[in-house]
């Protein structure tokens, strides 16, 4: 038997895990064999969803890799077809139930390909058994807390003619070491923290992702120096709630220590974290930026509703005054201070009077970015009891009112700007004009400006001498 030259899973105490490896060396003779004519097996991986899913993306990359697949961007083409789903909205579940469709006439010209569905999506019942009366050319569906089973359930699969359905309701610990394939060689993204307890009223997460747990700071701090000691220049720290960091975490440790301890690590490099929640953030974790060079001067801090009769429906632990002091303390003492957020519109209970209480937030704010959304209502939530009278058609009709008010507020911003010198990690060719680059400056916008593709990976800083609605134009400081 040909043995795959990595272990992992070494340091869980649970002794399925470390057998992990065992099944990878078992799927490495399988396909050796299997392939020996052919060319290399290809593995489509598709990610739907937030920053955790690309993430879980990235193992499920690392895992396929040690088993000797390689990748393609083409479902057609693949062996081995995996949608890694997002379960937070109706038209994400939609789209992927639209992918799932679509792979039939594939596994139809290609009998041997095997295809898997896991994420958030598939941790819900409904949704399982929808795969198993209507998708029967899936052949693994697996949840968010059996991830780091994926050789075994694969090695269960190619050995079975059966459908195999690997949900588990129980969480495992967290695994530590398993094998990543990053996206980017610049950033990356590191989670501290997995899973929420809040249970905001609309929101399907907690259910499906589990109870919040927390990374050790010693994982946490040996995956960044790691990651640095690579060349990656931003680390985006990780959690449904970042801020409440700390759970479970012997000795006590809070967001802002662990924040101070990141930024004490040697190197260029700078720190984002997604998303804090407005209930666990205070002055302490804007002092805390202030003090630690390393971590960016924007902030996403989601704050989904304006009004306070909805944001105590929605069970978010706030109100809109306690919001805005917030960002007011964090624009008084951290200079060029950015905002992004969410926001939910359409809530059930929500009417046009208290959508504008959004606005309101909006205008006083002003914000860099929104990430806005229709509310979606989601099976086994608080929220999917509630009256919901206002028709979607109206609810669009606020989103688009939102939207333009959101476009000036983007563009006074973004022209308040013009004259200042930004710090950008540039990391791609420039969209705008032949012979630019493009990157994000500190506060989060994209700038584009003349330059040389060898920046790339590289800091640069930036006179900003325009400004368009979603890009600031600048010129290279020599
Ligand atoms: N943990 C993060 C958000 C995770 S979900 C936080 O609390 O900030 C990302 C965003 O999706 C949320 O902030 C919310 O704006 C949106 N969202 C979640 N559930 C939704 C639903 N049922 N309908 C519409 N938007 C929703
Ligand atoms: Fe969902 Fe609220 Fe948890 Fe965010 S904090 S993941 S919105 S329940």
């Amino acid at each position: 038997m040909v043995k795959s030259k990595v272990k992992f899973f070494n340091d869980s105490s649970n002794e399925d895990d470390k057998n992990q490896s065992f099944y990878i060396d078992k799927i490495v003779n399988y396909l050796q064999n299997k392939y020996r004519h052919k060319d290399m097996p290809l593995a489509y991986i598709h990610t739907f969803g937030c920053q955790q899913n690309v993430n879980d993306g990235e193992k499920i990359k690392g895992m396929i890799a040690l088993m000797g697949y390689g990748f393609t961007d083409s479902a057609e083409n693949a062996d081995f077809v995996l949608f890694n789903t997002c379960a937070v909205r109706e038209n994400a579940e939609d789209r992927v139930f639209g992918n799932i469709g679509a792979l039939k006439r594939y596994k139809t010209a290609n009998r041997n390909m095997i295809i898997a569905v896991c994420g958030c999506m598939t941790q819900q019942k409904h949704i399982q058994e929808k795969i198993k009366k209507t998708y029967h050319h899936v052949n693994i569906v697996f949840g968010t807390h059996s991830l780091h089973k994926l050789p075994e359930i694969i090695y269960q699969a190619i050995n079975t003619d059966k459908r195999i359905f690997d949900v588990e309701s129980e969480e495992s610990e967290i695994i530590e070491s398993i094998p990543i394939v990053r996206q980017s060689k610049i950033k990356a993204w590191v989670p501290i923290s997995y899973g929420c307890d809040h249970f905001c009223t609309y929101c399907v997460v907690p259910y499906v992702r589990g109870k919040e747990k927390s990374r050790t700071p010693e994982n946490i701090l040996d995956e960044i120096r790691g990651i640095v000691s690579t060349g990656v220049k931003e680390i985006g720290l990780l959690g449904q709630n970042v801020n409440s960091y700390g759970k479970g975490v012997s000795p006590k440790i809070n967001f802002s220590e662990l924040l101070k301890r990141v930024n004490d690590i040697e190197g260029d490099f700078r720190i984002r974290f997604m998303s804090p929640h407005p209930k666990d953030a205070n002055e302490d974790m804007f002092d805390t930026i202030a003090n630690c060079e390393k971590v960016c001067n924007s902030i996403h801090l989601p704050f989904q509703s304006g009004n306070d009769k909805i944001l105590k429906k929605m069970n978010r632990k706030y109100t809109a005054d306690e919001y805005l002091n917030l960002v007011n303390y964090g624009k008084k003492i951290i200079p060029n201070i950015t905002f992004t957020t969410d926001i939910i519109v359409g809530f059930p209970g929500e009417t046009y009077e208290k959508f504008l209480d959004t606005i309101k937030i909006l205008k006083q704010v002003k914000f860099a970015s929104v990430y806005s959304f229709i509310y979606s209502k989601r099976i086994g939530t608080p929220a999917e009891k509630m009256e919901d009278l206002i028709p979607k058609k109206e609810k669009s009709d606020w989103l688009r009112e939102m939207l333009r008010y959101q476009e000036d507020i983007t563009l006074d911003l973004n022209k308040s700007f013009v004259g200042k010198t930004v710090n950008v990690l540039v990391d791609e060719i420039g969209k705008q004009q032949d012979g630019f680059i493009s990157g994000r400056c500190d506060e989060n916008i994209l700038v584009e400006f003349p330059g040389a593709k060898s920046l790339i990976g590289n800091f640069v800083k930036v006179e900003i001498k325009d400004y368009m609605k979603c890009v600031l134009i600048g010129k290279k400081i020599d």
